[in-house]
């Protein structure tokens, strides 16, 4: 299938500026879980918007791999309906069928090896009619149970290599469920293809905003001076929901709060917080240093986590309005379930830059708003000259890094009220990407499907640095998991959380205002 060229459009596109660099080779993508809500929502959208831009190579092919039994066309009209609802522009009608026209459905069971002829005909097809072995790039859009069965049959039939081309293997997540499932799954992986060709996605990494704390980081002078125990009192990341679990029960109840996000995306912005900076942003240098940090936090045995680590559940009661129910009396969640909607912990980085600083971190559902964000809060001024009245309203300054809604960063500094007195209160310094930068901002999957396809892992995660995640997180996992009595805190719909969170922070610090 013939593309826009990348020349038409690459003026417009800030996704495209690092190809001459890493130019896109002709590329042969295949969805596994073609079919599956990601690939509907997120996956096709995001090579329309590829497409858009001129970003995807001249030559460039495309397989949804599914169960049900259909024809190449309807899983093209599929693939077409999808884009026009959920792409964030709305499409043109020239590039959106010169996409779909020619994207092809391999149907069949995961674990069924004429699945895996038939895409080897297909792919093989593919480098016919092209002259050259394109690359190929196998998508891993499955339940997880299904990572593993799938790269030994895309072993089995030989699909894990190309003589003159790359192949690489992108996996969803949850890698693994635990730290002995993840080595599991690292081992079963990397039996078949080698670490370089497997690229295991965060897709908070590919979040403008989450590449912005690296921008502020080590673009500007400003902040890195002060980025240690000398000047930073405490940090909180958190990542708040005011949605419940909306029908995912069946997902929901086998994850909880930890692993469906402090594991993966909120261990990541804790990474790229307190990392060294890299010599250079590249996979290598970059997933070194996050490896560092993460090998620094100390994980708490299972008898510390009561001190270090809160979990609760949304209970029933009126959220803007309407009556919602408890988390256990949602549909498909047992009346006793002990599954956290809430987790808070306290984590501390054990090296020079940060020893002695608390990294608190929070994510519950069902809470007063929905937002992400980072806040680092400076230490307090050593003496204050004013007098008693003025020094009132002072307060340590921070830095809140938003990473959704509202992106963007604050600082707080104390500033004079207006007027005779000398009285000081907080005001914020603001950038807001909406209105600094009047190009939309690309979704994440989009840059993430555009470097895989370059062969750029630098956003993605390596196998020891998921193994050192789950070696924080399993401990408490299995703290929690064996704790069947203590009774699980209940919070309001609504609220900020459970009061015990609280009990965690220590001196007269207090949770953000949610
Ligand atoms: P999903 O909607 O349940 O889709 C599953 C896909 O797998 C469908 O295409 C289904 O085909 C296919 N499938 C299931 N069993 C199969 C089998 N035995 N043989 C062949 N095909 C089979 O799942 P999803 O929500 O897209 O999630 C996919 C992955 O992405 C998961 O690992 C999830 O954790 C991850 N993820 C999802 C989201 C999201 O927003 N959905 C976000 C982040 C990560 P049929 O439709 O033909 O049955």
């Amino acid at each position: 299938m013939m593309a826009t060229t990348v020349e038409d459009r690459a003026s417009e596109n800030p996704l495209v500026e690092g190809l001459e660099r890493l130019p896109v080779h002709p590329t042969a993508l295949v969805i596994f879980g073609g079919t599956g809500d990601l690939a509907h929502r997120k996956l096709l959208p995001a090579l329309y918007n590829l497409a858009h831009e001129g970003a995807l190579p001249e030559r460039f092919e495309m397989v949804g791999v599914a169960r049900r039994d259909q024809p190449h066309e309807d899983f093209q009209s599929m693939a077409r309906q999808s884009i026009e609802r959920f792409s964030r522009r709305k499409p043109d009608p020239a590039v959106l069928q010169g996409l779909v026209s020619d994207m092809r459905y391999v149907p069949g069971a995961f674990d069924d090896d004429s699945v895996y002829a038939e895409l080897g005909r297909t792919l093989g097809e593919f480098d016919e009619r092209a002259g050259i072995e394109l690359d190929r790039i196998f998508y891993l859009s499955t339940a997880p149970q299904f990572f593993p069965v799938i790269a030994g049959k895309l072993g089995t039939a030989g699909l894990n290599r190309a003589e003159k081309a790359q192949t690489r293997i992108v996996i969803e997540k949850p890698f693994g469920y635990d730290l002995a499932s993840a080595r599991r799954l690292n081992d079963e992986v990397l039996s078949v293809f080698d670490e370089s060709q497997v690229f295991r996605i965060d897709h908070y990494l590919g979040k403008e905003t989450v590449q912005n704390l690296m921008a502020l980081r080590f673009a500007n002078a400003l902040f890195e001076p002060v980025w240690n125990r000398n000047f930073i009192d405490n940090v909180q990341i958190t990542a708040a929901e005011d949605i419940g679990i909306e029908g995912r029960a069946g997902y929901y109840e086998g994850a909880g709060a930890l692993r469906d996000l402090v594991q993966n995306h909120m261990m990541q912005l804790l990474a790229l917080l307190t990392m060294e900076p890299p010599v250079a942003f590249e996979a290598k240098r970059l997933r070194d240093e996050k490896l560092k940090v993460l090998e620094a936090i100390v994980p708490p045995t299972v008898s510390e986590v009561s001190s270090m680590a809160v979990r609760a559940q949304y209970g029933p009661g009126v959220f803007r309005g309407e009556p919602v129910p408890a988390y256990r009396e949602e549909e498909g969640v047992a009346p006793d379930s002990r599954t956290e909607t809430y987790a808070a912990l306290r984590v501390h980085v054990s090296n020079w830059r940060w020893a002695g600083v608390p990294f608190y971190l929070r994510t519950g559902k069902r809470l007063a708003r929905k937002v992400t964000e980072i806040a680092v809060t400076l230490k307090p001024v050593p003496h204050l000259a004013f007098q008693s009245s003025g020094s009132v309203g002072v307060q340590a300054n921070q830095v809140i890094l938003t990473v959704q809604p509202d992106e963007g960063v604050s600082v707080s500094l104390g500033a004079k009220i207006p007027g005779p007195r000398m009285r000081i209160r907080p005001v914020n310094m603001e950038f807001r990407y909406g209105t600094s930068f009047v190009s939309e901002s690309p979704e994440a999957y989009e840059r993430l499907i555009l470097d895989a396809m370059r062969g750029d892992a630098t956003l993605f995660t390596r196998n020891d640095e998921i193994e050192a995640l789950w070696g924080i997180i399993d401990p408490i996992l299995t703290a929690w998991h064996e704790d069947t009595t203590t009774p699980i805190p209940q919070y309001e719909p609504g609220s900020a959380g459970p009061a015990e969170a609280d009990t965690l922070l220590g001196g007269d610090r207090t949770w953000r205002r949610l």
